[in-house]
């Protein structure tokens, strides 16, 4: 079957005077394209994430390497048979991602490419191996052996941090860290090396990069993604479903909002659970007041006011 759409991930730290200008400049060239987006710059850089045609993904890879700024960007790229966001949204934001204290960018673990990352995972050598996405994410997929440590907020983090440095040796424990796309990690791992701890790794690009390249070993389930495709397997091989039905416990790994749109929880549900109860997380919702209509050929697509229910954490 054709995938007519390639979905785009990438992110670029680079230092803009004008990142508003920059807003409008997206905006010009996406208006008469094939385009869905989401899209944030700031004086920080470019983090980003889109769907296009063929056509128009190549004509924008193209003329945002044109650009000075960013001719190094890195894009990582998957295919769609639809867009991934119900319109074009490019955006100012202050921060590229979304953080409660000041963070040392200069200060970053090393990235690892995908096959070192593997293999750094097959060396028996103690290490501390660290997922910093939220739980939601980590519920449907995550590496094998990966710990979830508490990262809602910067503060939790770092007291997480305090914890660990006192159950290895932070000079010579390695810490291998990663999420979706990367960019989280360049914040996590500054904490890390601001903390002392000095073999911090980032695994380059994310989990995206690595399905890309790896394919799936190691990798348990599947990944969370923040657009309407809500759950992608990371590579072409099996993976097994590690998720479970919120409601029977059942294997599930698709994830859906409430169909109340003044409950919206984001939960995990099997097919028949989720025809029972119309899409809701629970018997209550099905007759709350605003209960979006449920479609049982296409009951994926999220809610669309995303800040309502994500933390300020994902990217
Ligand atoms: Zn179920
Ligand atoms: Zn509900």
């Amino acid at each position: 079957m054709p995938m007519p759409y390639y979905v785009l991930a990438y992110y670029h730290f680079t230092p803009l005077e004008n990142p508003r200008e920059e807003v409008l400049s997206h905006q010009k060239f996406f208006q008469d394209r094939d385009v869905s987006s989401r899209i944030y710059l700031s004086e920080q850089g470019i983090n980003g994430q889109m769907s296009a045609s063929e056509k128009d993904a190549e004509a924008y890879m193209n003329w945002l390497h044109a650009k000075p700024h960013f001719a190094t960007v890195e894009f990582k790229l998957h295919t769609h048979h639809e867009h991934v966001f119900p319109r074009k949204s490019v955006k100012y934001r202050k921060n590229l991602v979304a953080y409660d204290k000041a963070v040392n960018l200069a200060l970053q673990g090393e990235h690892v490419s995908p096959r070192k990352w593997r293999e750094m995972l097959e060396n028996p050598e103690r290490k501390i191996l660290i997922d910093v996405r939220n739980d939601y994410e980590w519920k449907v997929g995550h590496f094998e052996n990966a710990e979830l440590p508490p990262c809602e907020t910067f503060r939790e983090f770092e007291n997480y941090s305090d914890r660990l440095k006192e159950q290895v040796d932070p000079q010579k424990t390695p810490v291998m860290m990663y999420c979706t796309g990367g960019i989280r990690c360049e914040l996590y791992s500054s904490i890390l090396k601001e903390k002392g701890f000095e073999k911090v790794y980032q695994l380059h690009g994310g989990v995206i990069n690595y399905g890309l390249q790896e394919g799936s070993s190691h990798w348990k389930g599947k990944l969370f993604v923040f657009d309407d495709r809500m759950t992608v397997p990371i590579s072409e091989e099996e993976a097994e479903v590690i998720g479970k039905c919120h409601h029977c416990g059942t294997a599930a790994d698709s994830y859906y909002n409430c169909a109340n749109m003044d409950c919206n929880h984001l939960f995990i549900c099997c097919a028949d659970c989720l025809h029972q109860l119309a899409g809701c997380c629970k018997e209550p919702c099905k007759n709350a007041p605003r209960v979006r209509p449920y479609h049982h050929q296409n009951p994926h697509k999220p809610f669309r006011k995303w800040h309502h229910y994500f933390t300020e954490k994902n990217t």
